[in-house]
């Protein structure tokens, strides 16, 4: 298997590179938000560590590399949240350090990966930090999570923290328009946030569209003083997390316009609403939005339409 994604190019030669000196250490973080394809990386990786013949990428051929293929290699192992669970459970945590002190079935090296690692519960947290410690030193773990921040310090502490680096624009953009029939710009880009196969996603479910749509609706709201907020409310309340996070956006943007930054990229309508929101009012709620999208994510019982109403009359 090569490497799929265009930007994740310098980052999968740094990988190799450690890979052909040997600099690769028994716990390893992959800190990445979703949509970059971190675990297409983790993959290559993984084969790559298996392969018989080469250090640094899979030969394809060996009795490694067909396992691989196949998906049936002994000595890897993906743990993740089992099928409707949202958490991993502290027995699978377990197993995997039974599957760590062992030594590899093929006489190479051994491979756990945890993914999402932030969904692991704290009793499985506590017993992988044991497992990290007990570890054969031909197992390596490695731990994908788009929230690092959610690890215990001291899992955090124990393991190697690979990041990936930024994505190229330009490569995003020639990838994404060699995926789809429909005219790919930039702004998808932003409205994903960077992440090039979230953007795909959004461009083949109308997006683009959406966001216009919600973008025009949210300046007439602005814009006319007719203060409906019920109406907007119910509008944002499907979808909310997507669509608060585009307005989020089209705030930043908007504020961008007020210092004069016109020549960035900016969202359809920032300027538009720039006009109708000065740049104290669209700072303060940037910010109260942000406080209010924490809130929801942490606390996803909380009355979203009430927090609505009053995130809207804030602009009044
Ligand atoms: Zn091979």
């Amino acid at each position: 298997m090569s490497l799929k994604y265009p930007w994740l190019e310098s980052t999968w030669k740094s990988w190799q590179s450690r890979l052909e000196n040997g600099r690769v250490p028994n716990a390893i973080l992959v800190d990445s938000l979703n949509g970059y394809g971190a675990d297409h990386l983790v993959e290559l990786f993984s084969n790559a560590t298996m392969c018989q013949n080469y250090e640094s990428e899979a030969c394809g051929f060996c009795h490694s590399c067909l396992l691989m293929q196949s998906g049936t290699h002994p000595d890897t192992h993906l743990v993740s949240p089992e099928k409707d669970k949202k958490s991993i459970s502290v027995d699978q945590i377990r197993l995997a350090n039974r599957w760590a002190q062992e030594s590899s079935q093929l006489g190479g090296k051994r491979i756990i990966v945890i993914n999402p690692a932030e969904t692991m519960n704290e009793a499985a947290a506590n017993a992988l930090l044991k497992a990290l410690e007990e570890a054969a030193s031909s197992c390596i773990f490695v731990l994908l999570s788009s929230a690092p921040h959610k690890l215990l310090k001291t899992i955090l502490s124990r393991c190697q923290r690979w990041s990936l680096e930024a994505c190229d624009i330009g490569a995003s953009l020639s990838w994404l328009q060699s995926q789809t029939d429909a005219q790919v710009s930039s702004e998808i880009l932003k409205l994903s946030y960077g992440a090039p196969l979230n953007a795909l996603t959004m461009i083949n479910e109308g997006s683009i569209e959406a966001y216009k749509a919600l973008s025009d609706t949210f300046i007439e709201f602005i814009s006319n003083g007719s203060w409906d907020t019920a109406a907007i409310a119910s509008l944002l309340k499907d979808n909310s997390q997507q669509q608060l996070e585009w307005l989020w956006l089209l705030l930043s943007d908007t504020q961008k316009v007020h210092f004069g930054l016109q020549n960035e990229s900016l969202l359809t309508g920032a300027n538009e609403l720039a006009k109708h929101l000065d740049y104290q009012l669209a700072y303060k709620q940037t910010e109260k939005l942000r406080t209010m999208i924490n809130q929801l994510e942490q606390f996803p019982g909380l009355n979203l339409e009430l927090l609505l109403t009053d995130w809207l009359l804030g602009f009044k």
